[in-house]
C-alpha cells in the first residue's frame, strides 16, 4: 500500500484544521498512525486518495446502514436537490420521515427534527427540564450524548459527588447539574435519587456504543424505569447510534422497557445531517410553538437531507429480514475474530446487537466504562494498525462500536476474518 499522497493530504489538512480534522477521533490520535484521507466510497468499502481499498466498518460512524453511495439514496438526494435545496417552510417530506420513524416506534407520538445528535439530546434534556420543572440530569460514565455543555461531563470519584467538566470551556456551574453514575449500576442511581430531589431526567445509551459495545442489563433498565416513574423524572433513551441500527425498533427491540423520550440521529439521515427527538403528544406539546420550551433550526428538516433518510428507512422497512441478515453477518465477523484470537492465544470478548458489533481484548465480560478502560488498549492499537495494513478499517479507538452495512457482504466478512488471523498472529 502506498501512502505518500495520503500523508501529503493530511499535512495540508493540519495546516488549516486543528489536528487536521473536524471531529477528533478521525485524527487517529489514539492509534499512533496517520489516517488515510478518503476520496470515495462504494458499498461496503471506501478508497483513499491513492486508490487503496478498505473494508469499512465505521460506515460514516453509523449512518450508512445501506453502505456507501447506495443507488436509491443517491437518486433520492439528486432528484430532491433539483427541486431546490431548502425553503425554511413546511414540506411534505418532513411528515413522511416522521411517519416512518413513528411507525417503527409506536409508543412515540410526535417528533422534532434537528440536524445533529448533539442538538437532539441537548434539546430533549431542555424539554425534560421544562416539563418536570427540575434541573439535574443523571448520565452514565462512558456514555456519549454529543458535545453540549451539560453532557460533556464525567464522574467525580465516589458515587454521590457532583460531576465535573471533562473539557475546559464547560463551566463548573453547568456541570454541577449533571450526576454521573457507573453503567449497569442501579445502586448508584438509587443513591442519587435518595440524595437529590431535583432530578429532571435520566439519559442513557440503552446499548452503549461509545465505550465499545456494552448493552445495558435488562434488570438495570427496568430499575431505571421504576426510579424515574416513582420520582417524577423522565427516562430518555439516546438512540442516536442504536436507533435503526440495533433492530427495527433500535435498542427497544432488545428490551421491554419503554422510555419517555427517544433521541435519533445517524441512520435516520442515511448519511446526511438529520436527527430528531420524540415523545408522547403531551410531553411534545411543551415544545415551541405549542408550548414554552424553545427550540429552532434554520436547516432543521432540510428536504435534501430528509430525502436521504426516507430512502434509507424505506429500504430498511421494505426488505424482509433486514436486521436478521445484518445480525448474522455481524455474528460471523465476531466469531471469526474470536477464532483468530484463540488461535493466537489472545483473550478476546465480543458482542453483537443487530448491525452493531464490538470486541475487547479482555478475558472477562465488560459491563461498564471501568471494565472497558481496564482492557489491553496497547494490544488494540497494534491490532488496529495490522488490520489497516491489510485493508480493514475499524473504528480507530478501543472505545467505539463497529458497524455492518447491507453492502458488507459475506465475501468482505471472509476477507476481514482472514486479515484478523494474520493480524492476531502478528501481535501475539
Ligand atoms: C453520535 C452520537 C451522538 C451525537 O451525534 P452528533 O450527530 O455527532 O452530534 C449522541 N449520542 C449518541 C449515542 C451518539 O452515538
Amino acid at each position: 500500500m502506498s501512502h505518500t499522497t495520503n500523508e501529503a493530504a493530511f499535512e495540508r489538512a493540519k495546516k488549516v484544521l486543528p489536528g487536521g480534522v473536524n471531529s477528533p477521533v478521525r485524527a487517529f490520535g489514539s492509534i499512533g498512525a496517520t489516517p488515510p484521507v478518503i476520496a470515495r466510497g462504494e458499498g461496503g468499502c471506501f478508497f483513499d486518495v491513492e486508490g487503496n481499498r478498505y473494508i469499512d466498518y465505521i460506515q460514516s460512524w453509523g449512518p450508512l446502514i445501506l453502505g456507501h453511495a447506495h443507488k436509491e439514496v443517491i437518486e433520492a438526494v439528486c432528484s430532491t436537490a433539483k427541486q431546490g435545496l431548502g425553503f425554511g417552510t413546511p414540506t411534505e417530506l418532513e411528515s413522511e420521515i416522521a411517519e416512518r420513524v413513528l411507525k417503527a416506534y409506536p409508543f412515540l407520538e410526535k417528533l422534532r427534527f434537528v440536524s445533529t445528535g448533539t442538538e437532539a439530546v441537548m434539546t430533549a434534556i431542555r424539554l425534560a427540564r421544562g416539563v418536570t420543572g427540575k434541573t439535574a440530569v443523571i448520565k452514565f460514565k462512558g456514555n456519549y450524548h454529543g458535545h453540549s455543555d451539560t453532557l460533556l461531563v464525567q464522574a467525580g470519584s465516589g458515587a454521590a459527588t457532583f460531576g465535573h467538566p471533562s473539557s475546559p470551556g464547560v463551566p463548573t456551574d453547568f456541570a454541577k447539574h449533571t450526576l454521573v453514575a457507573e453503567y449497569n449500576d442501579l445502586a448508584a442511581v438509587e443513591a442519587f435519587f435518595k440524595a437529590e430531589h431535583d432530578i429532571a431526567c435520566v439519559v442513557i445509551e440503552p446499548i452503549a456504543g461509545n465505550m465499545g459495545l456494552i448493552p445495558a442489563d435488562e434488570a438495570f433498565l427496568q430499575g431505571l424505569r421504576k426510579l424515574c416513574t416513582d420520582n417524577g423524572a423522565l427516562l430518555i433513551f439516546d438512540e442516536v447510534m442504536s436507533g435503526f441500527r440495533a433492530g427495527p425498533m433500535g435498542a427497544c427491540s432488545h428490551t421491554a422497557v419503554r422510555p419517555d423520550m427517544v433521541t435519533f440521529g445517524k441512520v435516520i439521515g442515511g448519511g446526511m445531517p438529520v436527527a430528531a427527538f420524540g415523545a408522547n403528544a403531551q410531553i411534545m406539546s411543551h415544545l415551541s410553538p405549542e408550548g414554552p420550551v424553545y427550540q429552532a433550526g434554520t436547516l432543521s428538516g432540510n428536504p435534501v437531507a430528509v430525502a436521504a433518510g426516507i430512502a434509507t428507512l424505506k429500504v430498511i422497512q421494505e426488505t424482509d429480514g433486514f436486521y436478521d441478515t445484518l445480525t448474522k453477518r455481524a455474528q460471523k465477523l465476531t466469531a471469526g475474530l474470536e477464532a483468530a484470537a484463540q488461535a493466537a492465544n489472545i483473550p478476546l470478548v465480543t458482542d453483537v446487537r443487530g448491525s452493531m458489533f464490538g470486541f475487547f481484548f479482555s478475558d472477562k465480560p465488560v459491563k461498564n466504562f471501568t471494565d472497558a478502560a481496564a482492557c489491553d488498549i496497547e494490544r488494540f492499537k497494534r491490532f488496529y494498525r495490522e488490520m489497516l495494513l491489510r485493508g480493514v478499517y475499524l473504528a480507530p479507538s478501543a472505545f467505539e462500536a463497529g458497524f455492518i452495512s447491507l453492502a458488507t457482504e459475506e465475501d468482505l466478512i471472509d476477507e476481514s476474518i482472514a486479515a484478523a488471523h494474520e493480524a492476531m498472529k502478528a501481535i501475539a
